[in-house]
């Protein structure tokens, strides 16, 4: 699905999303845009302990839904806190 970028290959550690951080991912941020994305797709992050909150607050700030696992869990889908 993610042809070539190599996220999905085995262990041996996933860099954190954030521009500039070379550490190695902890947590997983899964997202949408739900002005743009149906309720079946979902955009993941990756990102270490220091960043995994300003990356979250960065999507909550624009009021996309997101959901923090850690980085090799998934998510089918990524609700509205508001609607759980
Ligand atoms: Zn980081």
């Amino acid at each position: 699905m993610l042809g070539g970028l190599g996220l999905d290959g085995p262990a041996g550690g996933v860099q954190c999303s954030r521009a500039g951080c070379a550490e190695t991912a902890v947590h997983a941020v899964h997202w949408r845009n739900p002005k743009i994305h149906g309720l079946e797709r979902v955009k993941t992050w990756s990102a270490c302990d220091e960043h995994v909150g300003f990356l979250a607050e960065f999507l909550r700030a624009r009021d996309f839904p997101v959901v923090v696992t850690p980085v090799d869990e998934t998510v089918e889908r990524v609700v509205p806190e508001e609607a759980r």
